[in-house]
């Protein structure tokens, strides 16, 4: 493909996930010149390419998709309130993907998720099973930080609403990386992938599907963070070693005894 035909694509891959996303007039992108975009940058190629878009690097789509949703007014009073959205990070070739609730405080200020305290521990937890926060992908179901009254402290959970109209953006994301695994980070973020309201205690440790991704509840770093003794830490710990065993990578006799007692 020529420059010139994969500037074409990616303009016509940018301005379709927004049209999606976003809708035709918030865009302004109307259906005929989308048609027309997309005809001429398939006709100019030599050998049409069956899915443009498949072929297309997942860090490529996932900068196009990036771009759609920071400047998504869905919900006019997060866009409002935000101070840029938190789209995701890591590798966008992920086999392994954790998904959280929604960007806090720190998230907002930084458009980077998981970086305050809760951040920290699940940094902490991924370096455990020998992995770094580059090798993984981190995305929230909500991709704006739920507003709160001037001065109050901390954050909110985001509302059903909130969430069922942010959530094509997690879907899209999920569906360019592909990653072999996902991991639910809390009720949140579990609600979001899959609409349960099971009790996080019930659904810890359990494999679910995710669009045929087996996906793993766990409990939210921030529950450890309150609930930080060793037993509640080894629930967690068991969890991770079950995608560990998943994804096939060694676990030591070390690991194996993280939070066990008398460890
Ligand atoms: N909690 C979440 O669920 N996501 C973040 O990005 C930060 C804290």
């Amino acid at each position: 493909m020529s420059q010139l035909q994969e500037t074409a694509a990616l303009l016509a891959q940018s301005l379709r996930t927004r049209r999606d996303l976003l809708g035709p007039r918030r865009t302004g992108v109307s259906r005929e010149s989308l048609e027309r975009l997309s005809k001429s940058d398939l006709r100019s190629k030599q050998s049409p390419t069956p899915n443009l878009k498949s072929e297309m690097p997942h860090e490529t789509r996932l900068a196009a998709l990036r771009e759609a949703v920071s400047v998504c007014r869905k919900c006019e009073h997060l866009a409002d309130f935000r101070t840029q959205t938190v789209f995701g990070v890591g590798n966008p070739d992920a086999e392994l993907m954790f998904v959280g609730e929604a960007p806090g405080a720190d998230e907002d200020k930084q458009g980077e998720p998981f970086v305050g305290r809760a951040g920290e521990l699940l940094t902490k937890i991924i370096n455990a099973m020998g992995l770094s926060r580059d090798d993984i992908y981190i995305a929230n179901v909500l991709k704006c930080r739920p507003d709160m009254e001037p001065g109050a402290p901390g954050n909110r959970p985001p509302i059903a609403d909130e969430m069922q109209r942010c959530l094509p953006y997690l879907r899209e994301q999920i569906a360019i990386i592909q990653p072999r695994i996902l991991v639910a980070l809390g009720k949140t973020a579990m609600a979001g992938l899959t609409g349960t309201d099971e009790a996080m205690g019930a659904m810890r440790g359990r494999w679910f599907t995710f669009e045929n991704i087996p996906l793993l509840a766990t409990y939210h770093p921030s529950y450890l963070l309150r609930n930080g003794s060793n037993t509640e830490k080894r629930k967690v710990w068991e969890d991770m070693m079950l995608v560990m065993e998943k994804l096939g990578m060694p676990i030591s006799e070390k690991q194996r005894g993280f939070f066990l007692a008398g460890k």
